[in-house]
């Protein structure tokens, strides 16, 4: 396995695999794409909530199909700064300085409308889906700045660009995260970070599991492609922005909808 991605000052490390972070990854959308970075070659760290079993069942599963995967569960609440730095400790300590890039993937939603919605429901929302990132962007960036190189992946989503109905919360968060995306992309593209953005439409996962069967009919409808998104369809975008080929794009957002939103 040879990572495709590194450049720059980081390779002047060749005895150091390359490692990456997902939070998130204990299923779903982060799962895929920490499984599609391990088969790219890179050694990864990924987080989650509080799902230890599924989590340790994916290092084993993946282990067993992609022997010599350098895969390193870590249980870390992103809304927690503390915990954010934590999980880049770790990752320093199992994978050393090499960090090459960070997947912010991890998100929850609370969904209802604002006028009924909890104050609990916009605060946890927030905590998670827009200060997580900008927590774990923080703690990684002394490494990447050191290294010169490296990307960053905020997963967003269409409700971020758009808005939707029942999501002010969500939205919002979502939202937020494509100005983290610029921002962070004008202040670290002087030393080869880059820094993007992708907005998942709708994808198969226990977040959308708990739609009514009557909405999901009627967003597949609107979907160009006429098909749910999968978790690989997010992780193969994921894959691409950290790769060289996308060395020349920062500041941007990715939509990966299937054409939802046309
Ligand atoms: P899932 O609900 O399937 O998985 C969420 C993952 O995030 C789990 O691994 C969970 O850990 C982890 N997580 C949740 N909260 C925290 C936290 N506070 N700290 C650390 N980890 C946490 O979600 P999806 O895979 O569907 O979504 C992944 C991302 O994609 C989210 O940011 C979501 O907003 C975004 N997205 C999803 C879309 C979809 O259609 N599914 C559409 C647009 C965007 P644990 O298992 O331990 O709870």
């Amino acid at each position: 396995m040879t990572p495709t991605a590194p450049t720059g000052k980081i390779d002047q490390t060749p005895d150091l695999q390359p490692w990456v972070i997902v939070t998130g990854a204990s299923r779903g959308i982060g799962q895929a794409c920490a499984s599609r970075l391990a088969r790219d070659g890179y050694g990864i760290l990924f987080t989650y909530r509080s799902r230890s079993a599924e989590a340790q069942a994916f290092v084993t599963d993946l282990k067993q199909a992609l022997p010599g995967a350098a895969l390193l569960a870590f249980q870390a609440d992103v809304s927690q700064e503390a915990a954010c730095r934590s999980a880049v400790e770790a990752g320093k300590a199992c994978f050393g300085d090499r960090l090459w890039g960070l997947v912010n993937n991890a998100g929850i939603n609370r969904d209802g409308l604002l006028l009924r919605m909890k104050t609990e429901d916009m605060e946890d929302v927030i905590k998670t889906d827009l200060l997580g990132p900008m927590y774990m962007i923080k703690a990684c960036l002394p490494l990447l700045l050191r290294n010169r190189a490296g990307r960053v992946v905020n997963i967003s989503s269409v409700s971020g660009l758009y808005g939707n109905a029942g999501q002010a919360n969500y939205a919002a968060a979502k939202a937020g995260i494509l100005g983290l995306t610029r921002s962070v992309a004008k202040e670290t593209a002087s030393r080869g970070i880059t820094c993007n953005a992708i907005a998942p439409g709708f994808i198969q996962t226990d977040m959308t599991q708990a739609l009514p069967e009557k909405s999901r009919e009627a967003i597949l409808q609107q979907i160009a492609l006429k098909r749910f998104g999968q978790p690989d369809d997010i992780a193969a975008a994921v894959s691409f922005l950290l790769s060289a080929d996308a060395a020349y794009i920062t500041g941007q957002v990715l939509e990966v909808s299937g054409g939802l939103t046309m």
